[in-house]
């Protein structure tokens, strides 16, 4: 087994069934080996550095009906709210204070996030903080729109394209989502030039380990800047509301492969990480991870953003947050670094 690990660091390329070895693999021997292996590369690449993102969750309003999520349309029970624009500067102005460089704003598709309504919201972020990177994370747009919102100067873009499978992608998302349109929108982003973040849920009910290596391929095929994975987790007024989350240890083991088939991606150790482990976050930068997204958002809005349940940092002030997060990060070894943290486009 640590043969195929060797393989998969030296050159990337392993066929579907070592791959799919790898992933099944329960060993905590081979975890080790491959945890230290993508720790490795990443040190190769980006040292001990952490890069930090303010996340600033603009609008629980959402038109889609993802049966994963807790703030699908259906969900009567969902608290929604949607930041003004005066509040989302506000929390920039805020983040930028504890030093963070990018500010990632992201919410539910709303139709009031208008393009006449972000354009000069995001110009404005940027003109009152130039050295910083806005990145958007606002679902499926239109052509025209990513374009507009990235001359009015959103520099990144995250969509995950959640799985790669066709068959799960309809059994996870009602019709009319799609995974041609997914695709659609993410090449869209790259030839506009935005640096783009891809990525899939692990242990969304249905998945198979086939279809975790579709979500592999189809990563190799896009060459995204930034890969965002996370196990995926119930909520309680979903259809999936009893269903097992997705397992720690597939999850990193995952991140660390990853680590390795895309050496210099940018990819964070995310929150929902962070729920189904106190210390998932940490194993995480151990596995490869190199990014992390603390919340800006306002207190009084936290527990409305409400994904999956359990989801953490839902009481604490940004600065707590922040804090927090640098302690969490010194402890495992590595260190917090302040900059936009740009992906090292190796790939052009
Ligand atoms: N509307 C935006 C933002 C979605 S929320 C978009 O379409 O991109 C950000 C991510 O949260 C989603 O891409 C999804 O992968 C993840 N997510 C949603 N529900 C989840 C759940 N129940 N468990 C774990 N992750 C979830």
């Amino acid at each position: 087994m640590n043969k195929i690990v060797e393989k998969l660091r030296s050159s990337g390329g392993i066929s579907d069934s070592e791959l799919k070895l790898l992933i099944e693999c329960k060993s905590p021997e081979v975890a080790e080996f491959l945890r230290k292996n993508a720790d490795e590369v990443r040190q190769l690449h980006y040292g001990k550095k952490v890069y930090l993102r303010g996340l600033i969750e603009i609008s629980s309003y959402c038109k889609n009906n993802c049966y994963y999520c807790g703030i699908r349309r259906s969900n009567s029970s969902a608290h929604r709210y949607r930041l003004t624009c005066e509040e989302i500067l506000g929390c920039a102005e805020n983040g930028y204070k504890l030093g963070f460089r990018t500010f990632v704003l992201q919410g539910g598709e709303d139709a009031y996030f208008t393009d006449e309504l972000l354009c000069p919201l995001i110009s404005e972020i940027k003109r009152r903080h130039p050295d910083c990177a806005v990145t958007l994370s606002l679902g499926e747009r239109s052509e025209e729109s990513y374009r507009l919102l990235r001359e009015a100067g959103a520099d990144r873009y995250l969509l995950r394209h959640e799985t790669a499978d066709e068959e799960l992608y309809r059994m996870l998302h009602p019709t009319p989502m799609s995974l041609e349109n997914r695709k659609k929108c993410l090449y869209t982003l790259k030839k506009l030039g935005y640096q783009v973040g891809s990525g899939f849920m692990v242990g969304v009910p249905f998945q198979t380990t086939e279809h975790l290596i579709a979500d592999l391929r189809f990563l190799q095929e896009l060459r995204p800047h930034m890969i965002g994975i996370g196990p995926f987790i119930p909520h309680r007024d979903t259809a999936f509301s009893v269903e097992e989350a997705g397992e720690l240890n597939l999850t990193l083991r995952l991140l660390a492969i990853l680590r390795l088939m895309f050496p210099t991606a940018l990819i964070p150790a995310t929150t929902a990480l962070g729920t189904i482990a106190p210390n998932g976050r940490e194993l995480g930068l151990q596995n490869g991870c190199n990014v992390v997204m603390p919340n800006l958002s306002p207190v009084a809005v936290r527990k409305k953003y409400d994904l999956y349940d359990g989801k953490i940092c839902t009481g604490e002030e940004a600065a707590e947050c922040r804090v927090c997060l640098e302690n969490r990060i010194k402890s495992v070894g590595y260190e917090v670094e302040i900059s936009r943290g740009d992906a090292i486009d190796l790939y052009k």
